[in-house]
């Protein structure tokens, strides 16, 4: 007893000698990339290695952003955009693979995810507020479809077959960005860890013994939260009617478009999904704001690796059956 006595002891005064820069530490920072803010949360054994991680994340959030943004001219994507319809463009494989996927998950979602959706999506401009007119949507909507998107495996080469296409990866370039994040950290041995883009978060391993707890915010009160949900080794994204939006004549016109009509969708306020990966959750919030509760729980509640929440126009909030509490034992019932 007296050994161990001794013992802690002298840790404790090796722990006190020690330089406060070796110390085991939470580390976080955010940044504004990608349009939006990013933040990078990690327990690091040595808060050195820790920061060069978060560098390591956020470069690497800036490269992505300069391969995929829509916004920059020069981007790949944006090269796609202004050439793919005259002549077949190419692309690095990493772009060139995302693309791919959006269309996998449009086959998917029987088009409810449509990375083409911005080819009537390019005609709103939420801080401007303009939306068009049903005629500029009649005459846009026809080249919002992924089956006119045309791939060649062999050159990493896109072609549009129609005129007027565009494409934009803003519902699942943030997700797929979070889990190029996680894997970079993992890399670099960090066990512990949050990486959150915009609406979109993955958590690498608990938070040192307990879950880590993550908010759904009330769609009209950023301070107000729904419900807080428990999460370790898993991703979540929200998508939000009141991220980028202007109202006009009791219509909220915004950001998140549903292809088969060229309107904001509106059957929900908030859909969020819980699943293994970001890129996957990313994609199937917008699958879930499109598609509305009823639908999309349909799919979801087939689906064990996958959680949904919904906050509807309302105020209901509606839960797959993963995160509906057991249903109250009967009175009487055999224990
Ligand atoms: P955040 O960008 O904050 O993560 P979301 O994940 O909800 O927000 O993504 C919204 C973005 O998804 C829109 O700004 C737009 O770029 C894109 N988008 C909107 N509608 C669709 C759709 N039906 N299919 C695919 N992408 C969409
Ligand atoms: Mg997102």
């Amino acid at each position: 007893m007296h050994h161990r006595i001794c013992l802690l002891f002298v840790l404790a005064l090796l722990l006190g000698a020690l330089p406060e820069a070796a110390r085991a530490a939470w580390l976080d920072r955010t940044e504004a990339i990608m349009g939006t803010r990013v933040y990078v949360q990690l327990w690091a054994d040595d808060p050195a290695a820790g920061n060069a991680a978060i560098d390591a994340v956020m470069a690497d959030m800036r490269r992505i952003d300069e391969l995929m943004s829509h916004y920059k001219p020069d981007s790949q994507l944006s090269q796609i955009n202004q050439h793919a319809a005259e002549e077949w463009v190419q692309v690095d494989a990493e772009l060139y693979d995302l693309i791919k996927l959006s269309t996998h998950y449009s086959q998917i979602t029987e088009g409810a995810f449509d990375i083409t959706y911005a080819s009537v999506g390019y005609l709103y401009n939420y801080p401007l507020h303009i939306h068009p007119t049903e005629d500029q949507i009649k005459a846009a909507l026809p080249a919002v479809n992924w089956r006119y998107l045309q791939f060649d495996d062999a050159t990493h080469t896109i072609h549009y077959a129609r005129r007027g296409m565009r494409i934009d990866l803003g519902g699942i370039g943030k997700g797929y960005a979070v889990d190029h994040g996680i894997g970079i950290l993992q890399q670099l041995g960090i066990r512990h860890a949050l990486v959150t883009a915009g609406g979109d978060s993955r958590i690498l391993g608990d938070h040192l013994g307990r879950p880590w707890l993550v908010a759904i915010r009330h769609p009209d009160d950023p301070t107000k939260v729904v419900t807080r949900i428990p999460l370790s080794d898993a991703a979540i994204s929200t998508s939000g009617d009141y991220e980028r939006y202007f109202d006009e004549n009791g219509v909220r016109y915004h950001h998140i478009i549903d292809p088969h009509t060229g309107h904001s969708a509106s059957k929900v306020r908030s859909a969020t999904i819980i699943g293994p990966t970001a890129t996957q959750t990313d994609g199937m919030s917008k699958t879930a704001f499109v598609l509305g509760p009823e639908r999309a729980l349909e799919i979801i509640n087939r689906m064990p690796q996958y959680d949904a929440v919904f906050v509807c126009p309302d105020g209901r909030v509606v839960y797959s059956n993963g995160l509906r509490p057991p249903a109250p034992r009967p009175p009487g019932a055999p224990h």
